[in-house]
């Protein structure tokens, strides 16, 4: 392995450690921003111009812009401050180090990825060298919430770039993402009459049967060679055992790999005709984020990125994903790579960690695409 000088882990975990020490749940938005507080001003101190853009909900968003460069179309690094977990998760997983692996709420996704692009950023500051592309830099602060606030935002900024590269943890020893599922939600709500479960049973309409029958059909929606997934995932309805329901809901989750299987599955669901004709059945919701689907532009850029690694000494494989980003809304437009961050395990769980040996080439990867991307 070919290490880059300048470049070591050492100092990379402990700025990983101070980002992940700032607990950033997406619902309490004073804690994501004492976190943009400390990005801002680490970049600011590295001469990076930069602005905060308040979402209404959620903590601020960041973006961050070289202070060399024009302002051509560059490169667009997006990333996510805010994790899954509640305040008070660092005490029950501490920022920790056992041989190869570190420890912490969020570090894998995405803080340890977050902090690679900064730290690459820094590496460049030092040296006193600049790159062929303007580079930018897009913090943002609900991503684990669909990132309904910062999506606007995010699709402006990516309209203006020639590269979107999204530092998401990478995946099973290291393999970056240039394909991703699209996601769709929904919630449907069954109403139906309540009658006397006992003296009056043949009066109602159950919507909890209702809501029993089409489950089944969501469910047989799934496709795994199509790549297509339904999942009923939360159900609730009735009030007691004696009244003959009026009222069901199910939450809904789908996983579409193309927008052309995405409107159809998606129609199925806004069309659900109920088998009662005296229930009534309201679907709400529809599509979160457009599927990240394989492109040539892609492609080329994940090649490009292969070359590099290589120059690096190890080998860059790619995947698809279930899981959607950022990338979801940014691939459609722009050539994007995805999984750029670091290496790990654990994501969204009490054992979250990042494999240490992934730092220094991960870092150099980055830092070599923004100085060699054109
Ligand atoms: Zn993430």
């Amino acid at each position: 392995m070919t290490q880059m000088a300048g470049i070591e882990a050492g100092e990379i975990l402990q700025g990983i450690r101070e980002w992940v020490e700032i607990e950033t749940p997406t619902d309490s938005p004073p804690s994501v921003n004492r976190l943009m507080d400390e990005v801002q001003s680490s970049y600011e101190a590295l001469g990076a111009t930069t602005r905060r853009i308040p979402r209404d909900g959620f903590g601020d968003c960041l973006r961050v812009r070289c202070p060399w460069g024009g302002d051509e179309p560059g490169i667009l690094v997006l990333s996510h401050l805010d994790t899954v977990h509640p305040l008070g998760t660092i005490e029950r997983l501490p920022f920790h180090v056992d041989g190869d692996r570190a420890f912490g709420p969020g570090i894998y996704d995405m803080k340890g990825g977050a902090f690679l692009a900064f730290h690459a950023f820094r590496h460049l500051v030092r040296q006193g060298r600049q790159t062929p592309l303007p580079l930018t830099f897009l913090y943002n602060s609900d991503e684990e919430m669909s990132s309904e606030g910062s999506r606007p935002l995010i699709e402006e900024q990516a309209r203006q770039a020639k590269y979107v590269l999204v530092t998401e943890p990478c995946r099973d020893g290291g393999k970056v993402v240039t394909s991703r599922k699209g996601t769709a939600r929904f919630t449907l709500t069954f109403e139906g009459r309540p009658s006397h479960s006992g003296s009056k049973h043949e009066e109602g309409r159950s919507a909890i049967k209702e809501l029993a029958r089409q489950i089944l059909l969501l469910e047989e929606m799934t496709d795994y060679e199509r790549g297509l997934t339904v999942n009923v995932g939360v159900v609730s309805g009735g009030t007691r055992s004696n009244v003959v329901p009026a009222e069901a809901v199910a939450e809904v989750d789908m996983r579409v790999p193309s927008r052309e299987i995405a409107e159809e599955a998606i129609a199925k669901v806004q069309n659900l005709k109920p088998f009662d004709p005296d229930v009534r059945i309201r679907v709400e919701g529809g599509a979160k984020r457009p599927p990240f689907e394989p492109s040539e532009e892609g492609m080329a850029l994940f090649q490009h990125a292969q070359g590099v690694a290589r120059e690096l000494g190890f080998d860059l494989t790619d995947v698809t994903t279930g899981g959607a980003s950022d990338g979801n809304f940014t691939a459609p437009m722009v050539p994007t790579l995805d999984g750029l961050g670091v290496d790990g395990e654990g994501a969204h769980t009490f054992h979250e960690q990042l494999y240490v040996s992934s730092l220094e080439p991960r870092c150099a990867l980055m830092l070599r695409l923004f100085e060699t991307l054109k």
